[in-house]
C-alpha cells in the first residue's frame, strides 16, 4: 500500500503529527506513511471530489408523485378477505445510496452518498419512516396502515392491518410470495389492484423492491 496524502489545516498540523502523520517537505503536504495506522488520522483524508456527496437525509428514498396501492389480502386469523395498502413509485424516484469506502473506519465518509434513479418503478414495503405528508394522505385510505412491531422482521414498520379483526399482516407475505397482494404474477391479479394517483412529493424510509414485470398496465389507475 502507497502512502496516503491527508488535507490537515495549518493550525491542526501538530496535532496530525503527534497521531503520527508525516511532512513531506517537496510536496508540501501531510500524509500517512506506508504501513501507519489510518486510524486516528482518519478526519484529514480528503474527500474525493469526482463525486459529489451528501449528508444522509432524513429520508431515503425519494419520489416526485406517487400511488397509493390498494390490493386484497387473506387474513390469516379470520380468514375474511380485506382491503390492503402499499406505495407505488414512479420511474422518477430515487434512493440514498451510501457512500462506500473499502476502509470503513473513515469516520470521514460515514453518512454520505448521493442519490441515484434505477429509470425503474417500484412497489414499497418495510415502511420504517414515513413523511408526515404522506402519512396524512395514507389515512384519507385507511386507519389499518399503522406503525406495529413484528418479530419476523424484528423492527417497527408501517404494517397493514385486517380490516375486520385487526390481526397484523406483515409484508413479506404480500411483497415476497408471488401471488401475494402486492406481487401480481397475472394479468387478471393486477386487475384487482387500484393505484390511486398523488400528485404530491413521497418521501420514506422503506424497502424498494423492482419486479421483472410488474403488470401495472393491468392495474386500475385513478386520479386522485
Ligand atoms: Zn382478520
Amino acid at each position: 500500500m502507497a502512502r496516503i496524502d491527508l488535507d490537515v489545516p495549518f493550525s491542526q498540523k501538530d496535532e496530525a503529527k503527534s497521531l503520527g502523520a508525516r511532512w513531506d517537505p517537496q510536496a508540501k503536504v501531510w500524509y500517512i506513511p506506508d504501513g501507519a495506522e489510518v486510524g486516528p488520522l482518519a478526519r484529514w483524508l480528503p474527500i474525493p471530489d469526482d463525486i459529489e456527496l451528501e449528508h444522509e437525509p432524513e429520508f431515503c428514498v425519494r419520489s416526485p408523485y406517487y400511488y397509493v396501492m390498494e390490493s386484497v389480502s387473506d387474513c390469516w386469523k379470520c380468514k375474511a378477505l380485506t382491503r390492503v395498502f402499499s406505495f407505488k413509485l414512479p420511474e422518477e424516484h430515487e434512493d440514498f445510496q451510501y457512500f462506500e469506502d473499502e476502509e470503513e473506519e473513515f469516520a470521514l465518509t460515514r453518512n454520505l452518498g448521493e442519490w441515484q434513479s434505477y429509470g425503474l418503478r417500484s412497489t414499497v414495503s418495510n415502511v420504517h419512516n414515513l413523511s408526515p405528508r404522506v402519512v396524512k394522505k395514507i389515512r384519507r385510505f385507511t386507519e389499518c396502515f399503522k406503525l406495529a412491531y413484528s418479530k419476523t422482521a424484528g423492527a417497527r414498520y408501517f404494517m397493514n392491518h385486517c380490516q375486520h379483526c385487526g390481526a397484523k399482516l406483515g409484508d413479506f407475505f404480500m411483497h415476497s410470495e408471488p401471488g401475494g397482494a402486492f406481487f401480481p404474477t397475472s394479468p387478471a391479479q393486477a386487475n384487482k389492484m387500484t393505484l390511486f394517483s398523488i400528485n404530491e412529493r413521497f418521501d420514506a424510509n422503506c424497502g424498494l423492491g423492482y419486479a421483472s414485470d410488474d403488470f401495472m398496465e393491468y392495474m386500475q389507475i385513478v386520479d386522485k
